[in-house]
């Protein structure tokens, strides 16, 4: 086994880690060792010295690295990595089994057993996630695993980490044959073009398609649909495919044109047949109040920080007026899907963000229903924050 360090837990977090809290936080610890190399075996211990869980060093945006095993007789080697991934595969059978979706998440960090890894299925093809450059120096380890329980047509990789401060410029390709480009894959029957080597994002986020099903089936027929922070406008696509009268999807980086048109023309939808804009959404809203346009449907799902020429927009802080923005825009009657995937708040604050909203608009709502991450994104009771994805869709009443 690699090297051990023994990391000696607070009183006050003693509990937490005992009850499987995964999180290794530095706040947590009496004795961090800033030179302590990434990768490096964790034993968490309290001020006695008894073990109380073992884990990895690994530096993330979020925690030093994350907890493996509660149980001291267990090694972190090739076996553990191996029986981690088997025990995730299993849990995803249905998702293997259904020709209609053949893109899902096999493996999600904390929620199987291994925080800072996530593994993704694109038909045939597994991208493996590193979120730090101490899970990634497992990758021996579940590469080798990987290869051996499953067949598979292609292995990418994505480092989510930088490296000396800055992100490497790589060639996510690892093994086996390489994908198409985009490589076509399906979403409840609808195809969807993915990208495995063009960076950390390929083109879709696969957390949100119990809610493209919902757009599709529930709330697009002959609606007027605005979608914005558009990205490569899969909203889009699901509301046209639901029969909506018009989709109007506005996102401000260049990219998104063609990349919305190229999902429409998959799915044998004339693009022209629908508006795609390349602007701020901020600009765009005091727009379509200036030509008092009105939509039945409108579609709010930001980035959790970004920045624009005019605008710096954080969820936590700005979300509220965001929505007061949108229900101008909204038709009486109509709905707002309001979806954040920001991790610093959770569904109750989220849901007052939406009622402070409405009631400074002096407006009424109602709200239709909710959801949360998909079981292919799997979450763990004591890690209440993975659940990061909250998604409301509230009416407008009139
Ligand atoms: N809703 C998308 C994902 C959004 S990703 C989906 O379901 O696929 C965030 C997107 O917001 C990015 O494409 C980014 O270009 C866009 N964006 C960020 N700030 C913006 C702004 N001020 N106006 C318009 N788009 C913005």
């Amino acid at each position: 086994m690699k090297n051990q360090v023994s990391f000696k837990v607070k009183s006050k977090f003693i509990n937490k880690y005992k009850n499987g809290y995964p999180l290794i936080d530095k706040s947590a610890i009496l004795n961090i060792d800033t030179k302590m190399r990434e990768g490096s075996i964790i034993n968490l211990v309290d001020e006695k010295g008894q073990f109380i869980a073992r884990g990895y060093y690994g530096k993330q945006n979020k925690g030093i690295g994350w907890v493996l095993t509660r149980k001291k007789q267990e090694d972190i080697n090739l076996e553990f990595f191996k029986k981690k991934l088997i025990i995730a595969l299993n849990k995803r059978t249905k998702f293997f089994q259904d020709p209609s979706t053949t893109a899902f998440r096999v493996f999600n960090g904390e929620g199987d057993g291994i925080g800072g890894l996530i593994i993704e299925y694109f038909d045939g093809y597994y991208v493996i996630h590193w979120y730090s450059k101490g899970v990634y120096k497992f990758r021996d380890e579940v590469i080798n695993s990987l290869k051996k329980i499953v067949e598979f047509k292609g292995i990418y990789q994505k480092k989510r980490f930088s490296e000396d401060g800055k992100y490497i410029e790589q060639d996510d390709f690892i093994m086996g044959e390489r994908a198409a480009t985009p490589l076509i894959v399906k979403e409840n029957g609808v195809n969807l073009a993915i990208y495995l080597n063009e960076g950390a994002m390929v083109g879709v986020f696969l957390d949100q398609r119990e809610v493209r099903k919902r757009v599709r089936d529930q709330y697009s027929k002959n609606k007027s649909v605005l979608n914005t922070f558009s990205y490569t406008g899969v909203f889009s696509i699901f509301a046209a495919l639901g029969g909506a009268k018009t989709t109007t999807s506005v996102d401000l980086a260049n990219r998104s044109l063609p990349k919305t048109i190229e999902q429409f023309n998959i799915n044998y939808i004339d693009a022209k047949t629908q508006e795609i804009i390349v602007e701020d959404v901020f600009k765009y809203f005091k727009y379509a109040l200036r030509k008092e346009l009105k939509f039945d449907f409108v579609i709010l799902d930001p980035p959790s920080f970004a920045t624009s020429k005019n605008f710096k927009f954080s969820a936590e802080k700005d979300y509220k007026n965001l929505l007061k923005q949108a229900i101008l825009i909204t038709e009486d009657n109509g709905t707002i899907l309001a979806s954040t995937n920001c991790s610093s708040f959770n569904m109750d604050k989220f849901k007052e963000f939406i009622h402070e909203a409405f009631k400074e608009s002096c407006v009424e709502y109602k709200i239709l229903e909710e959801h949360t991450l998909p079981p292919d994104f799997k979450t763990m009771e004591e890690f209440k924050e993975g659940n990061y994805l909250k998604v409301v869709f509230v009416r407008k009443m009139p």
